[in-house]
């Protein structure tokens, strides 16, 4: 018989922002988590999130750390994503360049325009709730961009391949479908990886 796989585990990238809340969603659903400062933080991991916070601060952060093409490497191999608020930013075509969209900042206008949201989001396999706080939207997106949800016609989430990126907080307000999703995910790709070790590593 197999052994109990474990839990997969999760980076949060924990230069600024409120990456405690994703933490503390991660341990609630039985994932291991870790704060990922550094390139050696990133070893290892089955999956990763980048939270909101303050994308211009979090940029300098990434770049003082030496983290942005460790970054690149390890969503480009595969590994599953979320990216929520200034994390969607982080992964537009103007910053770490992964998620083909152009986001546009404080697109709702800044405080006044904090509001939260019930989406219906039928590839999460139902209504969403969001907090939107000083959020972005999705101006411009390539053809293998996947629209999730739109508020007043703009998309505010969208899947490409791996990558789960949304305009606002699914984790402030006990909101777990994202995190369901990015933990589906990075379960299977440990599996997968591992049964490929068994087989000499070799893939199709
Ligand atoms: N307005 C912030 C930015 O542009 C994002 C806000 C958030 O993450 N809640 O970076």
């Amino acid at each position: 018989m197999c052994p109990p796989s474990p839990p997969p585990l999760i980076g949060v990238l924990a230069m600024q922002g409120d990456f405690e809340a994703h933490l503390r969603v991660l341990e609630r659903l039985g994932a291991e988590a870790r704060t990922v400062r550094s390139p050696e933080d990133l070893e290892g991991l089955d999956g990763l999130i980048i939270p909101g916070g303050e994308s211009t601060t979090m940029t300098l952060g990434i770049e003082r750390d030496g983290l942005a093409q460790p970054l690149r490497d390890l969503v480009r191999a595969g590994t599953p994503v979320l990216g929520t608020c200034a994390g969607l930013i982080m992964l537009d075509r103007s910053h770490l360049g992964l998620l083909d969209v152009e986001a546009e900042r404080n697109a709702f206008g800044r405080q006044v325009k904090s509001f939260e949201a019930d989406l219906d989001v039928p590839a999460l396999g139902g209504s969403v709730h969001g907090v939107f706080i000083r959020a972005p939207w999705v101006a411009v997106h390539g053809e293998g961009v996947e629209v999730l949800a739109e508020v007043d016609g703009h998309p505010v989430a969208v899947r490409e391949g791996e990558i789960l990126a949304v305009a606002f907080h699914p984790e402030l307000e006990g909101e777990t479908r994202l995190h369901e999703w990015l933990l589906d995910r990075a379960t299977g790709r440990r599996r997968g990886q591992a049964s490929d070790t068994k087989n000499g590593g070799q893939r199709e």
